[in-house]
Formats: C-alpha cells, sequence, structure tokens
C-alpha cells in the first residue's frame, strides 16, 4: 500500500504491484532528483575508494539507468563520462545540505528561517566543492533568483513535516550490503533515519521535483524498497515506513514493505545485474531512446542520434563491472 499525502489535506491511497516491472516510470518532473541522485553517486563512489569494495557496486540510481538505457549506464558507469552541471541539481543538492544541517540546530531553533539563513553558508560549501556550479549563474539576478526558488522548496518543506518534532537517528547514512551467493554490492545514501520509541524505523528521502503521476510511482519506490532491504539485511530490522517528501508539489509518498517483498527486491536486482553482466560480457549497450533522451548529456555521443561512442578505456569494464567481455 501506498499512501500518498498532499499538504495539507490528506489525498488518497493507490496499490502498486508492478515491482517487477521492466520499464521504469517516465517521471513527472524527476530529472532534478535523478541529477541530485548523480550526486549521491559520485559521493558513495567516493566513499567506496576510501574503502574498496570486495565487489562492484550498485546503487539504485544506477539500476535505473540501465532500466531506462544500457547504453546511458554505459556512458555513466563504465566510460565513466563527466556530465555539465546543471541549476535544478545544484539546487537539489543545495535543499539537501540544508535539510541535513538544519537538525543540528537545537529542536525549537528549527524554524524555516533559520533554515533560509542556512542557505549561504551551504552555498559556498557547494561552491567550493563544485566550481562549475558558480558558471551557470554569471549574472547575479539568476543567482539570486535561483536561491529564492530554493526557498520555495524549503517552504514547502515546512508544510510537510515540523522538524521541531522530529530527533532523526541518521542523517546521510552511507548503507551498503553484498548479496549472498554473488553479486554486486549494494550502495546507497539515506537522506534521514529516524527512529521512533517503540522502535519502529522510517526511512525518509527527500526529492526537489514534483512527485510521480498517480500509478507510477513504482521507480520512486524501488529506490526506497532498495533502501530497506539494505537496511534488513545489514540490521535486521525492517523499516516500518519508506517516506518520500516531494518537495516540488508538497507531496509526501509512503510505503510499508514487508518481509515478503525483500525477496522480490532481491530477485529484481539480481534480474538487473544480471542484464547488466549481459551486456558487459557481448558489449551490446544498446541505447533505449524515450522522452528522457531530450535530457541525456550523452546525445550527441548516442549511436540512436547518429553520434559514436568513444572507444571503451582498456579493463574499464572488468574495474566497474568484475566481468572480463567476451574476445
Ligand atoms: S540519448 Fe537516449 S538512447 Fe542515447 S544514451 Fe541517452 S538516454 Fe540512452
Amino acid at each position: 500500500m501506498v499512501g500518498r499525502v498532499g499538504a495539507p489535506a490528506y489525498a488518497r491511497h493507490v496499490t502498486v504491484q508492478h515491482l517487477d516491472q521492466d520499464t521504469p516510470d517516465l517521471p513527472s518532473a524527476t530529472l532534478a532528483d535523478d541529477a541530485v541522485e548523480e550526486a549521491v553517486e559520485v559521493a558513495v563512489e567516493a566513499a567506496a575508494t576510501e574503502r574498496p569494495p570486495s565487489r562492484p557496486g550498485l546503487s539504485p540510481s544506477r539500476a535505473n539507468d540501465f532500466l531506462q538505457c544500457p547504453q546511458l549506464f554505459r556512458f555513466r558507469v563504465i566510460d565513466r563520462l563527466p556530465e555539465p552541471p546543471s541549476s535544478a541539481a545544484a539546487r537539489g543538492t543545495l535543499v539537501h545540505a540544508v535539510l541535513e544541517h538544519l537538525f543540528d540546530l537545537p529542536a525549537a531553533e528549527r524554524t524555516l528561517a533559520a533554515a533560509h539563513a542556512l542557505l549561504p553558508d551551504q552555498w559556498a560549501t557547494l561552491l567550493e566543492r563544485s566550481p562549475a556550479i558558480g558558471e551557470l549563474f554569471a549574472d547575479p539576478a539568476d543567482l539570486a533568483e535561483w536561491l529564492t526558488s530554493a526557498e520555495a522548496l524549503l517552504g514547502t518543506y515546512f508544510t510537510l513535516e515540523d522538524p521541531t518534532r522530529i530527533e532523526p537517528r541518521e542523517r546521510e547514512l552511507l548503507v551498503s550490503t553484498e548479496l549472498d551467493e554473488g553479486g554486486p554490492q549494494l550502495r546507497g545514501i539515506i537522506d534521514r533515519v529516524d527512529v521512533a520509541p517503540n522502535g519502529w524505523v522510517r526511512v525518509v528521502d527527500y526529492k526537489t521535483g514534483r512527485s510521480p503521476r498517480a500509478g507510477y510511482e513504482s521507480s520512486a519506490l524501488f529506490q526506497m524498497r532498495f533502501y530497506a532491504y539494505v537496511i534488513w539485511r545489514t540490521r535486521g530490522v525492517l523499516p516500518k515506513r519508506l517516506q518520500l517528501e516531494y518537495l516540488g508539489d508538497g507531496v509526501i509518498l509512503t510505503h510499508e514493505p514487508t518481509e515478503a517483498e525483500m525477496a522480490t527486491v532481491e530477485a529484481r536486482v539480481r534480474s538487473i545485474w544480471g542484464g547488466i553482466e549481459d551486456a558487459a560480457r557481448s558489449g551490446d549497450w544498446r541505447p533505449r531512446t524515450s522522452k528522457l533522451c531530450d535530457w541525456c548529456s550523452f546525445k550527441a555521443l548516442c549511436p540512436a542520434f547518429g553520434g559514436t561512442p568513444p572507444e571503451i578505456p582498456e579493463g574499464a569494464i572488468e574495474r566497474s563491472i568484475g566481468v572480463v567481455p567476451a574476445a
């Protein structure tokens, strides 16, 4: 059961059953969130290089990349081609940083004004880490407008939750686990984990885009189920609630996972990984066109649009996937 809460009134509930469908949902406005996941992915990879994984890794965003388009997966994971920054993704990263640090404050001080006051410092930190983002705002008026839009997203957050009443157990939690009998190391970063006095665990993810249309939530829920699975495997506790908070339109999606569902998640991940290994062995990173191609950073290199992908660097497939391609 998926619950959907639109601020301020309760909306409807729908049931999502197609966990094993092959086609990811076309997001209504999740491209910015995809880009934020991309930034998270970079952080995950950075953490992984500090402590080298024993196996190749797979995150929900990379799994979704493969389902969306194997060629896109290749460009990102095997070729590791850089992608230009976008203002929407940068805003998502900034808002996530503010929401993370908001909970550093004493509970009573977690006001909207305090969240707005965190923006300049977090913007400076982001700029220091990714100077290329600054080039998006050559005109100071553009920067001011962009920061105002970040303030608006924070304002929406406060219509969804009262942070003075929440004491997160974890923020920006790096999680990973390894599947039995081979397969990738599953990795991700969870925005927030709350634990109720009775021990119930709630996994929370912020999205700065708009919520998916009713009936099209499964792609977003795959990410949350993936996190639930990793927590269940590593901590022996199945989260009671998975909660997606969409600041773009003020909607909360919730889902209560079951142990039976965790077996489906595992089967789903194995199936996706099997597809990735097959593509790596055969070299068939087939482009799969969709309306998302219009936002793809690699369109000029994509064979579906007349482009020529670069040669895959020597050993890159084995390093990334752990598979030696067929000669
Ligand atoms: S342009 Fe479309 S088909 Fe080509 S790599 Fe990007 S997403 Fe895939």
